[in-house]
């Protein structure tokens, strides 16, 4: 039955239809119970959505003390109690000056809707030559097509260019790979950006980015230092900054927003993933009142923003979303994740001597650890070969779930993780990793 009729994202089918196949049944806390019975630890959080483990009975109660008041109402021209206060809550919470917020229901949604809304920013203030976008090379933004537009993974995204607009690409600062460290690729960044804006910025709307931590790529980090230079660029030159926060939000890196580690207010910025503590999809678009001011005028000016989603706002994903945030603060769950990073480093550094371990990048509780055939060279494992895939499986056996980004393996916990958690998932990816490069461990 299971192979009849789903066809699964992002995945071969044949592949799948070959497989054991994995049926999640049920969740408790930061484990997962497939059909036969079977316990994983949710290491990559269910995709990186997962905040407080699963079943978490305050999350529950938001959900049902909503279900019983209204499931659905429109914001198209009318409001409901949950969105409202959650609007609000976000206000609070986000890096100064994003007063006003646009609800949509997936991270891809909510990066079309700041595409479009820098887009008829520019438009409405008259400058309507201001019409592309700067992306980073290797981004993710989701899979949309606004969102491929501004996606830079080869793999997933060139097949779909002549359906896509352009879109100028700037290298992410990738240490591992750059000759001159991070500084050296620090600087590569900042200096095709400035000669970007130096020649074109008045065809310019905005630079999409991945706050800190580039990641589907890869997991890539940011040079301390880079997102605020690349913010003051934007400020300098008169492009608008749309922080892609869908990974990176709510905690992951260490800080609420990962723009919040080198004190950047966007100009727009994405949530998503993370912001109903992994539990309905609802994403936002925060935008400053500079950029709302602008749409703001008599109807005959034609300046109203004609987007929406059917579910825009929806009352059961608000409601858990402010009960998943108020679960976060009485628990200090953005402290603790620095704490819980620095047990995981930790544990984790041994890993740097493996003789096919290659970088293990980190920020807060998100880590790739990148894989290569020769650690002296960088040389990369053949795609073909599927390392990652490997890992990953042998991890599944071992009893954690992950999935890899290429030849990255990923480890990206629930924030709510013990330490005791933590250690057992750090070491069953350790042995995953040996049992597979150094072991000789195939499905
Ligand atoms: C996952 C992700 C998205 C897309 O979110 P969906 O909810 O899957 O549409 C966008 N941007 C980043 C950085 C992401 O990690």
């Amino acid at each position: 039955m299971n192979k009849a009729h789903l066809w699964h994202p992002f995945t071969q089918m044949k592949d799948y239809n070959g497989s054991d196949p994995l049926i999640i049944e049920r969740g408790e806390g930061i484990m997962l119970y497939d059909v036969q019975g079977r316990a994983y630890y949710d290491g990559f959080s269910s995709v990186w959505l997962n905040v407080h483990g699963h079943n978490v009975p305050e999350l529950n109660r938001a959900i049902t003390e909503q279900l019983g008041r209204v499931a659905h109402s429109t914001l198209l021209g009318m409001a409901n109690v949950p969105a409202i206060e959650l609007a609000a809550k976000l206000a609070e919470i986000a890096p100064q000056g994003l007063t006003k917020v646009f609800f949509s229901d997936s991270g891809a949604t909510g990066v079309e809707i700041a595409l479009k809304m820098a887009f008829q920013y520019w438009h409405n203030r008259g400058r309507s030559g201001k019409t592309s976008f700067i992306t980073m090379k290797d981004a993710y933004h989701g899979d949309t097509i606004g969102a491929v537009s501004v996606g830079a993974i080869p793999l997933y995204h060139e097949i779909f260019r002549p359906m896509l607009f352009p879109a100028h690409i700037v290298p992410y600062p990738l240490t591992y790979r750059h000759p001159g460290g991070p500084a050296g690729a620090m600087e590569s960044t900042l200096a095709a950006l400035r000669t970007l804006l130096e020649t074109r910025a008045d065809e310019i709307a905005a630079l999409i980015v991945e706050p800190i931590v580039q990641g589907a790529s890869g997991i890539i980090v940011m040079p301390p230092g880079c997102l605020s230079r690349i913010a003051s660029l934007c400020r300098k030159y008169g492009v608008l900054l749309i922080a892609d926060e869908v990974a990176t939000g709510f905690g992951r890196t260490g800080a609420m927003f990962a723009c919040d580690l080198e004190s950047v207010s966007p100009d727009l910025m994405v949530v998503g993933k993370g912001l109903t503590g992994g539990y309905l999809p609802v994403a936002a678009t925060l935008a400053t009142g500079e950029v709302f001011d602008a749409f703001y005028a008599d109807y005959e000016e034609r300046r109203t923003f004609f987007h929406g989603h059917s579910f825009t706002g929806n009352p059961l994903g608000c409601a858990v979303a402010l009960a998943s945030l108020r679960l976060m603060e009485e628990r200090g769950m953005v402290e603790g994740v620095r704490a819980k990073a620095d047990l995981v480093a930790r544990k984790l550094a041994p890993l740097a001597e493996y003789p096919h371990v290659g970088d293990v990048r980190q920020q807060g509780l998100m880590v790739g650890i990148e894989l290569v055939r020769d650690k002296a060279t960088h040389e990369p494992y053949d795609w073909e070969q599927r390392i990652g895939v490997l890992v990953s499986l042998r991890a599944r056996e071992l009893g954690m779930l992950t999935r890899p980004l290429g030849n990255v393996v990923v480890f990206i916990p629930p924030l709510a993780s013990t330490e005791a958690e933590l250690g057992a998932m750090t070491d069953i990816l350790a042995a995953a990793i040996r049992d597979v490069t150094e072991g000789g461990w195939r499905s």
